[in-house]
């Protein structure tokens, strides 16, 4: 059969790598010059390896990635335990830090939660890693189910802030299943391959051209008609389609050929967008930290992320990477802003409670719309399933990782699985 498969991110590549072994003629189909859609990344003059446009790491218990690289014969995922800590303001003088909350140990001593609530805290969690998904988890908001749970306080310390950065005004309508799965795969050793995560994405790419996969990058798709049985797209004829676009696009592209009740269930998904700060610097701003959740209700990113605390500075010509990120709405000025207004958005408060105003080398932006499907109340009865009402038309997408959040581990799970079904 004739096969299109639309995007070039990881969903899309490991679905044409599976359908190509089965002997079909696939063609991939990627708007921008390069593959690998959100894990994408780019190098600098002098780097030897690539950085993605947005932090990226995997879990220890990622399977399905770690399976794909070992079956292509990519051998690099090396894993570590960065720090990953929450910045807190711990007095009104300007005085913060920053608090590792990852192991037990850790727990234990933070210092802005008693005895009987971080042990109290402790024995939820143990219960949410053992606990295998309940319906009680899409019944109640996370909010409600932390409160109930673990207490007011410890939700007000622990978690609220960070509910609010990652999702806005929709923070309170978030599903307990998010907190569940959080919690469920997380995993204190985080996995990262040689090269970049880009680099782990060419070498896919390149097996799928030896198995005969037809790569069209700088092809954006914006209209795809039924005829003849099949699908015309860009021109050419295919038995079978197979959209990893991102469901609003999806919706553009096949609204001609889609039934009414359809489009209103999957154009009622709502997203927010993702704003990617990336400083090069001299000197790290955090000595020790990977990872930093801003727990300080005045900080206007959601995450600080020292790359280089994670991956050596001397893949990136000796420079130190800080990404500063958010998850925006459309109407939010920081995802119409220019870079520069980007930069003095972030740079004060991060100089402020780093105590650091060394000079920045190069501030870059990166923007990706639809990043963050949420999952909302309303989520499980809209998101998308692989088959659509049009018979051959498949999707496989980030809203399909429910109930675990997006990552580049389910983008192959699902590239897999839709392959499979064709
Ligand atoms: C801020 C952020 C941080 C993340 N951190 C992690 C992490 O630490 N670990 C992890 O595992 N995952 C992480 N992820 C998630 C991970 O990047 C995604 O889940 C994964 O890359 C999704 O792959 P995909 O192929 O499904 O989608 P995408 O990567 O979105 O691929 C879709 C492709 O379709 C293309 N496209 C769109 N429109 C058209 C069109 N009209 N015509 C042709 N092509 C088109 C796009 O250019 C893109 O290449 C993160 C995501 C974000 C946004």
């Amino acid at each position: 059969m004739q096969i299109a498969v639309l995007g070039g991110g990881l969903t899309g590549l490991t679905a044409a790598y599976h359908l190509s072994g089965k002997e079909h003629d696939v063609t991939l189909l990627e708007g921008n010059e390069s593959l690998g859609g959100l894990a994408s990344g780019y190098k600098e003059p002098g780097w030897g390896w690539y950085l993605e446009r947005t932090y990226h790491h995997i879990f220890s218990n990622d399977r399905d990635i770690l399976s794909l690289a070992e079956e292509v014969g990519f051998g690099g995922f090396a894993f570590k335990e960065p720090v990953t800590a929450a910045l807190y303001e711990v007095n009104p003088t300007n005085n913060y830090r920053t608090f590792s909350v990852d192991t037990p140990q850790d727990f234990l001593s933070f210092p802005l939660l008693s005895y009987p609530e971080k042990i109290r805290a402790g024995m939820v969690v143990a219960f949410l890693k053992l606990s295998p998904f309940l319906s009680l988890y899409e019944k109640r908001t996370a909010e409600k189910f932390l409160r109930t749970s673990m207490g007011d306080r410890v939700w007000e310390v622990l978690w609220e802030e960070l509910f609010r950065k990652k999702f806005g005004k929709h923070a309170e309508n978030i599903l307990a299943s998010f907190i569940w799965a959080r919690i469920k795969k997380r995993t204190k050793s985080l996995g990262y391959p040689e090269g970049g995560f880009q680099e782990f994405i060419n070498f896919v790419a390149e097996k799928n051209k030896a198995r005969g996969v037809v790569i069209k990058t700088k092809t954006t798709i914006e209209r795809v008609d039924k005829g003849g049985g099949g699908f015309l797209v860009e021109g050419a004829f295919f038995d079978v389609v197979i959209s990893t676009l991102p469901t609003p696009i999806f919706l553009s592209v096949f609204g001609g050929e889609l039934p009414a009740p359809y489009i209103k269930q999957l154009s009622e998904i709502k997203y927010l967008n993702a704003v990617n700060l990336i400083l090069e610097t001299d000197q790290p701003f955090f000595e020790k930290e990977y990872w930093v959740n801003m727990c300080d209700k005045k900080a206007p990113m959601m995450v600080l992320v020292q790359h280089t605390n994670f991956i050596d500075k001397k893949h990136y010509n000796n420079h130190h990477v800080l990404y500063c990120a958010n998850y925006v709405e459309k109407e939010h000025p920081l995802w119409s802003m220019n870079g520069q207004g980007v930069l003095q958005y972030h740079l004060p408060y991060i100089q402020k409670i780093t105590k650091n105003t060394q000079p920045i080398i190069k501030a870059r932006v990166f923007r990706a719309p639809f990043a963050q499907p949420l999952f909302d109340r309303e989520f499980p009865s809209r998101m998308p399933h692989f088959e659509t009402p049009i018979k051959n038309l498949f999707i496989a997408n980030l809203d399909m990782t429910y109930p675990y959040d997006r990552g580049t581990n389910y983008a192959v799970k699902l590239g897999k699985d839709v392959a499979g079904l064709v």
